[in-house]
């Protein structure tokens, strides 16, 4: 039986004038998730994307990559089958058989939008029900609360059979709302911070500090994997990792000769900030995104933040109110939360102060950062700043 998905848009179906241009952005992004499979073929029709393969394809693999593309709200796996109502027992029989082993309970929903077809949708349900009542007939009509549902879509072109609609990753298609630079860490929330804004449509790269020989290479690959599994969602992702030890030791230094080891972390994240935004101009970045959520460290205390922030592009926290745990089941939902969990240490752990400020003073940090001068290790770090282009799997 020749197979197909269709995919339902999400909040572009609510667009207005503008809506072609998130169809066809969403199209252009189906089409490149299934780079690799042959015979790819994807239109559209009233807000409903339909995408072919040849025929042995594995749609099992193709369904994993498209229940990771944005823009797309709920995805189904129908067969498909010719407008003839004899056609659409047979099919729609032996589509389900094998399902049906393991259930008591059904019922047929129709819809036709085809308006030619010459029975409506009550018959058709009805129609079908009495047929496959005869011929699985361990079954029993359910109509309020059944175990399997069997949809029946009679569009323009085929009749198309399925159980149902399956969540898929919704938001909206990358590529759409601009392009944002996302300071990723190998912990457990960069990666969901950049996950979410991505899902808002925003093509999304990663910058990364990091501070050998006190970090390790390992640490960088598994930023690196990171990355990866966010370009499954993406498309891609453009990394960049800067060089941050010499910076770090000058601050270190500069902090204990002031007696004011207490705000390494902050002026630090400073730092961070002002060469990820240098990056950003440089680089056509729209925004800035980071994994901070308030109150979770102490480098994330309200006062934290207003002494972190210090760029004007924006810089857009999508975590700032969430729970850890919440953050978690993101992190699991996505698959990053095994690979953030590995034991590595991070440019930010490995010279924490004993006693980092939680209350700590805007003035006091810039007054504190003036003192010393970075200038010219940050004009080395950006110019030692490595480009990765990460591809997904
Ligand atoms: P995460 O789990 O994302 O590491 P965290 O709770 O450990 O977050 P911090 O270490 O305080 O928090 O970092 C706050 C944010 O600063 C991170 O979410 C990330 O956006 C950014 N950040 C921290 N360390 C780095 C790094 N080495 N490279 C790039 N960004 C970083
Ligand atoms: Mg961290």
């Amino acid at each position: 039986m020749k197979e197909i998905f269709l995919a339902k848009e999400g909040e572009i179906a609510l667009k207005g004038l503008n809506k072609k241009t998130f169809e066809n952005v969403l199209m252009k992004n189906i089409r490149y998730a299934l780079s690799g499979f042959s015979g790819v073929n994807v239109s559209r029709a009233q807000s409903v994307i339909y995408i072919k393969l040849s025929d042995g394809s594995d749609y099992n693999a193709a369904y994993e990559r498209l229940t990771k593309v944005f823009g797309i709200k709920a995805l189904c796996r129908a067969a498909l089958c010719e407008k003839d109502f004899d056609v659409i027992k047979t099919a729609a029989t032996s589509y389900i058989r094998d399902r049906a082993e393991s259930v008591r309970t059904f019922k047929v929903e129709a819809k036709r939008s085809d308006k030619k077809f010459p029975l409506d949708s009550p018959a058709i349900s009805r129609e079908l029900g009495g047929y496959i009542l005869e011929q699985i007939p361990h079954l029993s009509v359910d109509v309020h609360n059944p175990d399997l549902t069997v949809n029946i879509e009679i569009r323009e072109e085929h009749c198309y059979i399925h159980t149902g609609n399956i969540p898929a990753a919704g938001g909206l298609p990358v590529g759409t709302s601009g392009y944002a630079l996302g300071l990723l860490s190998g912990g457990i929330d960069s990666p969901v911070a950049l996950y979410m804004i991505a899902k808002r449509g925003v093509k999304t790269a990663a910058i990364h500090f990091e501070a050998p020989p006190y970090t390790s290479e390992r640490a960088k690959l598994k930023v690196i994997a990171l990355a990866k599994k966010i370009a499954a969602y993406t498309g891609g992702v453009r990394f960049y990792c800067v060089p941050f030890t010499a910076i770090q030791e000058r601050l270190r230094d500069g902090l204990t000769e002031a007696g004011e080891d207490g705000y390494f972390t902050i002026i630090m994240r400073r730092l961070m900030l002002s060469i990820a935004e240098k990056i950003a101009q440089k680089e056509g970045f729209d925004a800035l995104i980071t994994g901070e959520s308030i109150g979770q460290v102490a480098s994330q205390t309200m006062g934290a933040l207003s002494c972190t922030n210090i760029c004007e592009i924006p810089v857009f926290r999508p975590l700032i109110g969430m729970d850890k745990s919440d953050i978690v089941t993101i992190a699991e939902k996505i698959d990053t939360f095994e690979t953030s969990s590995l034991p590595y240490e991070d440019c930010c752990t490995v010279f924490t102060p004993k006693h980092p400020r939680t209350h700590p003073k805007r003035e006091t940090a810039e007054k504190l950062q003036d003192s010393i001068n970075f200038s010219e290790l940050i004009e080395v770090a950006l110019t030692d700043t490595e480009i990765l282009n990460i591809r997904p799997d």
